[in-house]
């Protein structure tokens, strides 16, 4: 029976699969508490004591990877890692093909600010489309070239440089859905990447005639073997594990020190998040509404109510503004895969969840929305009113053509 979560909203039908307990709240809100009652001050020293030993090991000079790219927690973790940690890292960006002119600005910030070394893959485009529109055909997905590269390259590199660890930022098993502990200590995993990043598809599964795609086009995809993985010893860890994760404020806080750059995003209030990204928050999103009938102004308003600092009202009245909104880039990336509109609805409706979306008297898809049920349990709101708009900081000139997808851009500092 599709339920919500009576404090942060969450529906019970989470990709994630989120548990709802016995009083209507949440596994991702339960493990959140865990926030609150953690001796985070032992926990930074127990990171501390973790790559303590990885420090000067390689013969490459790094002490660790950390992946990047030109939003989400890139500015959080590389200034932690490099700043507070003072380790050597080597940073690693997977290009996603989607950027837009805030991406590439702060991919040259983060190139320009910290004096780490970076080195980036973007992969032959012509692969790419064929791989995302085969995605889309057969899951329902634009996007998973984008989280399947982002989350094996890193890996790649790890083995073929032999740099044994690897430094990522939230763990979304543990921060959205409670699907881990904070105790667990959890670490990256072929499997959780395979089962949940990459929606159970393998890059192998994509080998079709019928899409024109070959050994040669999902080779990058591949996730190198445990044997040599373990002959590196590599190991991926989360910093989320460590340190009271606040994207927000964390956010917040890298836009004062570093100018991070937010970009108005389409379905969401959040404009730090996804800043890099012309379809994260935009196209991918709302083919997710369609398919799961949420989308992330969910994750976000769940986000903001746990960490006390957004009111449920606020929470519903947001989730009512943002998450029927049709997408702004739908023509960039039509115009940029070759597909008609016509075609891409088409697709689109095989996919539709027929749980959420019924034909009205003019053939028009109309959502039934499932009741939120809104209780008051115990939780108060500490931080509210900390809440105010996000607001983009202020850009900076960048010349890249803003009405395509930049692929590689130049970008100031
Ligand atoms: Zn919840």
């Amino acid at each position: 029976m599709l339920n919500n979560c009576k404090r942060c909203l969450y529906p019970n039908n989470h990709a994630l699969n989120i548990i709802i307990d016995d009083e209507g709240i949440c596994s991702g809100c339960r493990i959140h508490e865990e926030k609150d009652s953690i001796d985070w001050n032992d926990r930074w020293n127990k990171l501390n004591e973790l790559v303590s030993s990885f420090k000067n090991i390689s013969d490459t000079n790094y002490d660790c990877i950390i992946p990047i790219n030109g939003s989400k927690d890139s500015f959080f973790i590389v200034d932690t890692v490099i700043n507070k940690l003072k380790m050597k890292p080597l940073l690693v960006h997977y290009n996603s093909q989607f950027n837009t002119p805030e991406g590439v600005n702060n991919l040259a910030k983060i190139r320009l600010q910290f004096g780490a070394d970076l080195i980036q893959k973007t992969i032959n485009p012509d692969s790419v489309k064929k791989i995302t529109r085969a995605t889309f055909r057969k899951f329902g997905s634009i996007y998973w070239h984008v989280i399947a590269g982002e989350t094996v390259y890193p890996v790649q590199m790890a083995v073929q440089l032999k740099i044994p660890l690897i430094i990522w930022g939230a763990h979304q098993g543990i921060d959205q859905v409670g699907m881990y502990s904070h105790d667990d200590y959890v670490e990256m995993s072929r499997k959780y990447r395979k089962d949940h990043d990459c929606m159970g598809i393998e890059a192998e599964d994509l080998i079709d005639e019928f899409d024109n795609i070959n050994e040669q086009d999902i080779a990058p995809f591949k996730y190198p073997s445990n044997r040599d993985i373990e002959r590196v010893g590599v190991r991926g860890i989360y910093l989320n594990n460590y340190i009271r994760w606040d994207s927000r404020g964390q956010h917040e806080d890298m836009a004062l020190r570093f100018n991070y750059e937010g970009r108005l995003q389409t379905r969401t209030f959040d404009s730090f998040s996804n800043s890099d990204c012309y379809l994260y928050s935009d196209l991918h999103d709302y083919i997710k509404y369609i398919k799961h009938g949420y989308g992330k102004i969910n994750d976000h308003v769940a986000r903001e109510i746990r960490l006390g600092q957004m009111t449920q009202e606020v929470g519903l009245d947001l989730i009512e503004m943002y998450l029927h909104k049709e997408p702004e880039y739908l023509s960039l990336f039509l115009d940029w895969i070759g597909m008609t509109e016509q075609g891409f609805l088409f697709v689109l409706d095989l996919h539709r969840n027929m749980n959420f979306w019924k034909r009205d008297m003019n053939w028009k898809w109309k959502f039934s929305n499932p009741s939120i049920t809104v209780f008051k349990d115990k939780y108060d709101y500490p931080f509210f009113n900390k809440f105010k708009k996000y607001v983009n900081t202020k850009h900076d000139e960048n010349d890249d053509f803003k009405s395509k997808f930049i692929l590689i851009g130049r970008g100031y500092k």
